[in-house]
């Protein structure tokens, strides 16, 4: 796989709203751009069910715990259970509304790396962060809390997603050049610990929508997207998928 494009349905959909986006889910799947949906868990059967397509599901939080008495959570077995590939951990609004830690963020990292699941771990600073000159430090950060550990090695399969937080719902994506630096960043961070071999795709997240996502996609280390807002409208999700697919074939 070359390219992700992910989206991230957050609290939103109905089963109406699922009938209908998959009716008019249509793309040409191919091995090297990988289309990934991750809707709110109670719809994941739904989607599984009711479509045919090659396309991955994914969670968008997993629990840190294996089982027991955790109301309201949801278990890494659980989302074996529903055919999961991939499951966001440490987006910022978890970081924000609910208090995950970058050490929270670690343990969801390593449970789901345990039971098969991809994790795609989300990065980034807030504007202020980026104001006053600490976006790579509070990147390698949150980088090193949770990929230094001794089970996670070079056979391990992640997807880093850096999204900074001012680009997150805002309208205001950063540059390709922007984004690009800090995909150049992590990146080198990975090198730093040994992990450059285990083909990591760093994708980028904040406002991609299809105007913007060929400049962005063109840049050497931006290998595809998380997506929030454009990812509710079918016909954006697929415009974007179709950019990268025509990239890969350049
Ligand atoms: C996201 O939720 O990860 C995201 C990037 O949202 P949006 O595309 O709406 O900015």
């Amino acid at each position: 796989m070359k390219y992700l494009i992910a989206g991230n349905w957050k609290m939103n959909s109905s089963k109406e709203f699922i009938r209908s986006y998959l009716s008019k889910l249509n793309f040409e799947d191919n091995a090297d751009v990988k289309m990934l949906i991750c809707p709110p868990d109670c719809y994941l059967d739904e989607v599984n069910s009711k479509t045919s397509l090659a396309i991955s599901k994914g969670a968008q939080n997993i629990s840190f715990e294996e089982e027991g008495a955790f109301t309201g959570e949801v278990s890494a077995k659980m989302l074996n259970d529903l055919n999961v590939e991939y499951t966001i951990v440490g987006h910022s609004e978890r970081r924000q509304y609910h208090n995950e830690t970058n050490e929270t963020v670690a343990k969801k990292f390593n449970i789901a790396i345990k039971n098969n699941i991809k994790p795609i771990l989300c990065v980034g600073e807030t504007l202020e962060q980026r104001k006053t000159g600490q976006t790579f430090d509070h990147i390698k950060n949150q980088l090193l809390t949770v990929l230094t550990n001794d089970l996670i090695n070079r056979d391990s399969e992640f997807i880093i997603a850096y999204e900074p937080i001012w680009a997150i719902g805002t309208g205001e994506t950063a540059t390709p050049e922007i984004a690009n630096e800090v995909h150049v960043f992590i990146d080198e961070t990975l090198n730093e610990i040994g992990l450059s071999d285990n083909n990591i795709l760093i994708i980028y997240g904040g406002s991609v929508n299809s105007k913007n996502a060929l400049d962005l996609f063109n840049m050497s280390h931006i290998s595809g997207a998380l997506i929030g807002g454009a990812s509710l409208d079918v016909n954006e999700f697929i415009k974007i998928y179709n950019i990268a697919e025509e990239i890969r074939n350049e």
